[in-house]
Formats: C-alpha cells, sequence, structure tokens
C-alpha cells in the first residue's frame, strides 16, 4: 500500500499512532474493497455488508464513541477513517460520517438502558441508524420549515406525523433519529423542536428510496410519519431542545465531510495521475504539458490547505474550543478542491475518463454531495463572512 498519494513524498504528516491507524485502514480497503468490488457494488446500487463488517471488527465504527461501550480516540481518528475510506468506496465514508453523528447524538442524549443497549449495537456493526433532519420544504432552513410535528399523547408518549427528505440509509436502519417540531417558536425556529428515536418498523413508518446522481452504496431516503405512537423515553435529550443538540454534531460532521473530500480528491490523483505520467499527446506524457500540470497541482496544494484547516479545526474542538469558522474554511475548501480535481481528471483522461469502470466519474458524483452537506456552501461563506469578518448577517 503506498504512502503518499504521490511520488513526492507524504505530505500528510500524520502522529505515528494516527499513521498507523491510517495504514490499517487503507490495507482493509485493499484487502476488503479493492476498486472492481467497489466499482461493481456501485453500480449494483449495494451496500457493503462485508467491509462494514470488517469496519466494525477492527473498532472502527467505534471511533469518537465513549469508553463505556468500548470506544476511544476522537474527531481526529475520525477524519483519518472517513478520508481513507472516501479514497476508495466512498459510499462507505459517507455512510460512516451518518453513523459517528448519530452515535454522537445517542451517546449524549440517550438516556435508557434500551439507548444503551442500541449504542453498543451501533459501534458494533450489529445495527445501523438513520439521522433524519431534512423535510421536502428545506434542508438549510429546516428549523423554520420543518412540518413533522410531534404531538403528546392524552395517556402519555408522543404521536409523529410528517415526511423527512434525504435520510442516508434508512433501508439499512433499525431506528431513525427524527426531529419534529413539538412547540410553536417565537424568537427563533431553532426552539421547540424534538429528537425522537423511532424504530424503523413501528407502525405508521414508511421509507422509500430516492434515485441519487451518486453515493450509490448507501440508500438515500424518503420517510412517511403517519400517527407514529411512541413511549415517553423515545425522546432524546430535553424536548424542544432537539435544534440545539443537532448543532452541537454539525462542526463534526463539516469536519468529517471535509475529510471525506480529500479522501475524494486523493481518490482521484491516484487514478490520473499514473495515466498523465505515461499516456503521450504530441510526443509527450500528458503530465508534461503544463496546461495539465498546473491544474493538478492546484488541485493537491488545495487539498492540502484544506487538510491543515480540517487538523486545526479539529484541535480547537478536541481542545473544548469552538471551531466553527476554520471547520467552515475547510469544508468550503476541500468540497471545491475535490470538483476541481474529479473534473480535471475526467478531463486529462479524455474518453476514458467518460467512462464508468474508470472511478473518476463517480468520484465527481460521489463528492458533490458535500458542497451542499451537510450545509451548502453558500451558507458555510455566509456563517465565515459573519463569524470571521464581522460582516453582516447575510442570507
Ligand atoms: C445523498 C444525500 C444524503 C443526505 N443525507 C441526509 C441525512 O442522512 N439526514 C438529513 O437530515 N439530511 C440529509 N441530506 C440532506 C442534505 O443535508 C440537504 O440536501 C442539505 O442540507 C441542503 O438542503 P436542500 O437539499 O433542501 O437544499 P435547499 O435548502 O433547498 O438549498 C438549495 C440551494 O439553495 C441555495 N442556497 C441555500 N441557502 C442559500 C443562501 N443563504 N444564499 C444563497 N443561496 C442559497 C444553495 O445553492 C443550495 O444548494 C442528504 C442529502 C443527500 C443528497
Amino acid at each position: 500500500v503506498p504512502d503518499a498519494p504521490t511520488a513526492a513524498g507524504d505530505p500528510i504528516a500524520d502522529t505515528p499512532e494516527r499513521a498507523t491507524l491510517r495504514a490499517t485502514v487503507r490495507r482493509l480497503v485493499a484487502d476488503v474493497s479493492p476498486p472492481a468490488r467497489t466499482y461493481a457494488l456501485d453500480e449494483a446500487e449495494q451496500f457493503d455488508d462485508l467491509l462494514h463488517g470488517a469496519l466494525a471488527e477492527l473498532g472502527l465504527l467505534a471511533v469518537g464513541a465513549p469508553e463505556r461501550v468500548d470506544g476511544g480516540g476522537d474527531v481526529r481518528d475520525q477524519l483519518v477513517v472517513v478520508e481513507e475510506l472516501a479514497a476508495g468506496p466512498t459510499s462507505m465514508a459517507a455512510f460512516l460520517i451518518a453513523q459517528y453523528a448519530v452515535t454522537q447524538v445517542l451517546a449524549a442524549y440517550g438516556g435508557t438502558d434500551e439507548h444503551e443497549h442500541l449504542l453498543r449495537e451501533l459501534v458494533g456493526g450489529r445495527t445501523l441508524l438513520s439521522f433524519a433532519l431534512s423535510e421536502p420544504a428545506g434542508g438549510t432552513d429546516v428549523a423554520r420549515v420543518m412540518r413533522t410535528r410531534g404531538e403528546p399523547r392524552p395517556g402519555g408518549g408522543w404521536r409523529l406525523n410528517g415526511q423527512k427528505m434525504w435520510t442516508s440509509g434508512a433501508t439499512l436502519a433499525s431506528h431513525i433519529v427524527v426531529l419534529a417540531r413539538t412547540s410553536a417558536w417565537e424568537r427563533s425556529p431553532v426552539q421547540g423542536v424534538t429528537m425522537f428515536l423511532v424504530p424503523r418498523t413501528a407502525p405508521g413508518v414508511e421509507v422509500r428510496t430516492i434515485d441519487t446522481f451518486g453515493i450509490h452504496g448507501m440508500s438515500t431516503c424518503e420517510v412517511f410519519l403517519a400517527d407514529v405512537d411512541l413511549p415517553a423515553d423515545a425522546v432524546l435529550g430535553e424536548v424542544d431542545q432537539g435544534m440545539r443538540q443537532v448543532f452541537a454534531t454539525i462542526n463534526r460532521e463539516g469536519l468529517n465531510a471535509t475529510a471525506a473530500c480529500i479522501g475524494v480528491g486523493r481518490g482521484a490523483l491516484d487514478v490520473v495521475l499514473p495515466h498523465v505520467r505515461e499516456r503521450e499527446v504530441f510526443g509527450r506524457p500528458i503530465g508534461a504539458h503544463q496546461a495539465a500540470q498546473h491544474r493538478l497541482v492546484d488541485g493537491a496544494v488545495a487539498l492540502e490547505s484544506a487538510r491543515s484547516l480540517m487538523v486545526r479545526a479539529a484541535e480547537v474542538e478536541v481542545a473544548g474550543g469552538r471551531a466553527d469558522v476554520l471547520a467552515s474554511m475547510a469544508k468550503l475548501v476541500a468540497s471545491e478542491a475535490a470538483e476541481q480535481i474529479t473534473l480535471t481528471g475526467m478531463q486529462l483522461m479524455g474518453g476514458l475518463g467518460y467512462t464508468r469502470e474508470v472511478p473518476l466519474q463517480r468520484f465527481f458524483r460521489d463528492g458533490r454531495l458535500w458542497s451542499f452537506s451537510p450545509l451548502t456552501n453558500e451558507v458555510v461563506r455566509n456563517r465565515i463572512g459573519e463569524q470571521h469578518l464581522g460582516l453582516p448577517r447575510s442570507s
């Protein structure tokens, strides 16, 4: 397994422990999910159970989870795992980002023995969970337009009605974390939303798959909720505080999205570089033409810039500080770099870059997700404008 995406040496500069972790994940991907398997599963739109099982066996689903459920490590370790997966079977990286987020939510806001049991099952790879925030009327300003309602039932417990959209992996999940409006809001739409743990097989829950452009190794779903009755202890955390609880996870999700984009960019470079070193046009390798080389160099520099921002943001987060601006900058640079590199790669490979078997188009399709998710790059720019430059809040 090569140490670095290029012949120029390893620009990653991990600590020795993280370098070992990275090598472990790289080896796992090479052994269990080599490019031919990733291609076949992606074409068949199938989840890779084998890889998921192998990740669980190595304890990689428990990275960042509390020690009480045999977890360990922190977001800096998650970033390594996500990046290495994204450089190969990218859908599994997208899946893991969602699993790490629900693990964080369940660890922080679960309160019952059943929640704790579920957390163990989750990090042990014996069950999967989904996270349903976005709705048909909006993802960016979902709290303002949220139509899913949770109403207290006369004898106790709650009744949910509504619809969720773009829920990752819901066909595979045993439970779905659902955000629903439980009180009207006055000053801010962030008020009055509650987080519920909903069994996917509960009466009234229906899941349908959406035909998406990328991330074909994991389902993306609509979730319909019609008179779904839940016990009182289905609430995660505090009633009416669900959005604030989500905000506690969003920076980490953004950082993991950054790692995924860096992985996508690296994976694409791994495909295109050998080609442009060998194949000649006008008697010289494509990569010897400056117009080609500079575009790849710009992409590589942007990736490593994103990595520096990401690592700084992660260090701040681990030290208990606020990393909003750094994390926003990292996600912005990384998602744009991934897009530039995959497009450049397809161009430089000509007809080959247009085939499905060469994964550049898949990296492009998969990487596109993070230009608008978990937050759109427009909103990310707004955050940087407001929080870093002190500009008036824009919309
Ligand atoms: C494959 C996939 C998996 C997903 N997984 C999940 C999941 O597991 N759980 C979940 O809850 N959600 C999930 N999502 C949803 C994702 O988080 C949303 O797509 C994202 O938040 C954007 O919301 P939206 O699609 O409703 O776009 P909208 O909110 O409608 O925004 C559309 C576009 O409007 C523009 N825009 C938005 N705001 C501004 C602004 N302030 N200024 C200028 N332009 C603006 C941007 O170009 C933006 O892309 C997933 C989506 C996909 C495609």
